[in-house]
């Protein structure tokens, strides 16, 4: 405990940052000028300047343990296949936050976290971050999503860091509310399945019912067509795990693509 105040009295007090979720979608996002990308620039120029910003992504995934990216100098990582030359040639040269990174080791206690010092950004974190705040000038880092741990462990480890919003940290899970890749559609109308799914957590949203969303699995078929990896769906956890009930919600985004992507993105400040 100790520890913990004294990590905590080494980062500056400052107003409260919201806490965001951002679907991303396509990676295309990053280089594209159209209504996502627009409403992430937007974004970014509406939100209190943060002094950092801990990013978790649906891209970086680890099993059985969870690990901060304390590196001073993340790289950028192309982590898909088959997109334009364009996409592959982008860099977003942020500097990493080891210090805010070491500070996450200390604050969450329900689990060891490991620092990490291979990873750098996905494109779940760079491809949204090039629009919000294309200067590159303010420090990123990531923490991994422990795909054996259970969505309320994950909520567990946000409410963990919920302190960070004090601290200057912008916290952003980056991720999509439905993401079910081998559905994709052309032309059609999202699924019943997709609507219903995203419904249900803009519902629990509306109400402030985080558990409902945390509970997102009892939904049972639904929420396995809504995500058969969990991976998209547990960066969510995260920005409603920062947050508290009584905070103020702005949605965006609230659209699909290809009828089994939401993209569905929220503030609560
Ligand atoms: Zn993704």
């Amino acid at each position: 405990m100790q520890n913990l105040v004294a990590t905590l009295s080494r980062l500056p007090t400052t107003p409260r940052l919201p806490a965001v979720f951002i679907g991303h979608g396509n990676p295309m996002n990053a280089i594209e000028d159209n209504t996502y990308s627009r409403s992430w620039r937007e974004l970014g120029e509406r939100l209190p300047a943060p002094t950092a910003i801990l990013c978790v992504s649906a891209h970086w995934t680890t099993s059985g343990v969870t690990m901060v990216n304390v590196k001073e100098r993340p790289q950028t990582i192309h982590d898909f296949g088959g997109f334009p030359a364009e996409l592959y040639a982008q860099q977003y040269p942020a500097p990493g936050a080891p210090h805010v990174a070491r500070a996450v080791i200390d604050m969450v206690r329900s689990t060891p976290v490991e620092p990490d010092v291979e990873w750098g950004l996905d494109h779940g974190a760079w491809s949204v971050l090039i629009q919000m705040y294309p200067e590159a000038d303010i420090p990123v880092f990531e923490l991994s999503l422990d795909l054996a741990r259970s969505p309320l462990a994950h909520f567990a480890i946000a409410k963990e860091l919920k302190r960070l919003r004090e601290k200057g940290v912008l916290i952003i899970g980056s991720g999509n509310i439905v993401h079910n890749l081998g559905m994709l559609a052309q032309n059609v109308r999202p699924y019943d399945w997709a609507v219903a799914f995203d419904a249900h957590v803009a519902d629990a949203l509306e109400r402030r019912d985080f558990m409902a969303i945390v509970d997102s699995g009892s939904l049972g078929p639904v929420a396995r067509l809504a995500h058969p990896t969990p991976e998209h769906f547990l960066p969510i956890l995260y920005a409603i795990g920062v947050a508290d009930e009584s905070e103020n919600l702005n949605s965006f985004n609230t659209s699909f693509e290809l009828a089994a992507i939401s993209m569905r993105s929220f503030v609560l400040s």
